[in-house]
């Protein structure tokens, strides 16, 4: 068999390899490795204007200062206005301690908690707040509030899973907890933010995350006294306005096939998010400059897309995705690109298996140019940022892999230390060269060797990344069964 395979894979990759791509993505590099902006726009966002919360006047600000700044860079631009549901904090207060002792502690409120909330209960510990850590101890958290750890604790038995802040969230509602209380992982009192609702809608109790310190100090005592919480907090919810900001380069000989390449401009708004998602969402908008910057003439229409709305659950790239349906432009899009905290990437991750010789193809050329880009290759399909709106349609969608953030920066995303203190210039300038690479060939490539997915093959393939329990939890699985 083998034998035989050979000579049919052999003439596969000779016709693969058609493409030449070394004189363009010479250009690429050479031009971003000298006159890169991204590094000194974020810097210049982050000190002028801040966090880019959607629907905040902030927000507003950052989405004006993306399309002035690609208006500068010779790009056509325009705003894709969308109004929709979200959610943002306003007031919180926090005290906790023995009955008529109680004091205050620094906490965040999660996002999705209720408009008004004024909850006064005794506090129970459980754990991890796993499934396994109510079934141990059933009704104990009944009308209390109740304190998790919002990863593994340290010394749970080995191999525990944990879940996501929301479907702990959940578990404890259905316990019937009347609060939750998360004790972050990280250092030094930082406070995490994030959603706490499994479904993108209110939930009914109040969530809110509290600094580890304050969170082991409060677990070790409730093993020897009973400790009480007040919460109250304020939050808004309710219609917001935003704006996507799109920069479009048509393409020569197959304009209507069409390359998005996105990233979440929007963040949270404890810190200035720096890194999720300034690092991907700058680096996208230096591509374009790039683009711009040389001139390309490409085979296919490039759309570089900055989403709002990611955070409170793909607000930005849902009103893409359902506009392109409305107008019947969305089969258009041959191909989807997604950067979100993407960071000196050391390959490209596909999540369709039939992309393989191409992309090792272009990546042999990138590694030609820097040895450190590695050329991995990977297939896989995850949830949870703006490639999910476009791949729940059957849209092929990429992004950079192997990277790490820049200077051990993970603890910190969706906290109050989330600035730009962490990013790096190099690697930064990297995710664009590595990623204009990439775009420069998709839009140019003679053929794309992959299709939209029809609905029977859209289910397929998302239970066969075992997407279909986290889709059916968000209320999102479209299917019967
Ligand atoms: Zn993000």
């Amino acid at each position: 068999m083998k034998k035989l395979l050979l000579p049919m894979i052999l003439l596969a990759s000779i016709a693969q390899a058609q493409d030449n791509f070394s004189v363009p993505f010479n250009k690429i590099n050479t031009e971003v490795q000298k006159n890169s902006k991204a590094f000194a726009t974020l810097k210049y966002e982050t000190e002028h204007i801040g966090h880019r919360l959607t629907g905040s006047p902030n927000g507003a600000k950052a989405e004006q200062y993306v399309f002035n700044l690609l208006k500068s860079y010779g790009c056509d631009v325009k705003f894709q206005p969308f109004s929709v549901e979200s959610w943002s904090r306003k007031t919180i207060s926090l005290k906790i301690g023995q009955a008529n002792q109680l004091k205050t502690i620094k906490a965040v409120s999660l996002a999705y908690s209720p408009v008004k909330a004024n909850v006064n209960a005794q506090i129970i510990d459980m754990g991890n707040g796993l499934e396994s850590d109510y079934a141990a101890n059933p009704d104990a958290v009944k009308g209390k509030i109740a304190l998790i750890y919002l990863h593994t604790l340290p010394n749970s038995p080995k191999g525990t899973l944990s879940l996501h802040r929301s479907e702990k969230t959940a578990i404890a509602i259905n316990n019937g907890a009347i609060g939750a209380i998360f004790i972050n992982s990280v250092k030094n009192g930082v406070l995490l933010t994030g959603t706490a609702s499994v479904t993108g809608k209110l939930i009914s109790i109040p969530a809110i995350c509290i600094g580890l310190e304050d969170g082991m100090a409060l677990k070790e005592k409730l093993k020897t006294e009973t400790q009480f919480a007040a919460i109250q907090m304020t939050n808004f919810s309710g219609i917001i306005n935003a704006r996507n900001v799109i920069a479009t380069f048509k393409g020569t000989e197959k304009p209507n096939e069409k390359i998005v390449v996105g990233a979440h401009l929007d963040s949270w708004d404890l810190a200035t998010g720096a890194i999720d998602n300034g690092i991907g969402s700058f680096a996208v908008i230096d591509m374009a400059r790039t683009f711009a910057k040389l001139k390309f003439k490409n085979k296919r229409s490039v759309e570089f897309v900055l989403f709002m709305g990611e955070e409170q659950g793909l607000l930005g790239s849902k009103a893409y995705v359902e506009l392109a349906k409305k107008t019947n432009k969305l089969k258009d899009v041959k191909f989807m690109l997604n950067y979100d905290m993407n960071n000196d990437q050391k390959g490209y991750l596909t999540t369709r298996e039939e992309m393989k010789p191409l992309f090792t193809e272009w990546g042999k050329e990138v590694a030609k140019i820097d040895t450190g880009f590695k050329n991995l290759f990977v297939v896989n399909a995850g949830l949870h940022s703006d490639h999910q709106s476009f791949m729940v349609e059957g849209i092929p969608t990429g992004e950079g892999t192997g990277g790490k953030l820049p200077n051990n920066s993970g603890p910190y995303y969706h906290s109050d230390n989330d600035d730009f203190k962490f990013v790096d210039e190099q690697e930064l300038k990297n995710t664009v060269r590595y990623s204009a690479m990439l775009t420069y060939a998709l839009a140019n490539t003679k053929e794309i060797p992959v299709q939209k997915l029809n609905e029977v093959e859209i289910k397929t393939f998302l239970e066969k990344f075992n997407l279909k329990e986290p889709l059916k939890i968000a209320g999102e699985w479209r299917w019967k069964d």
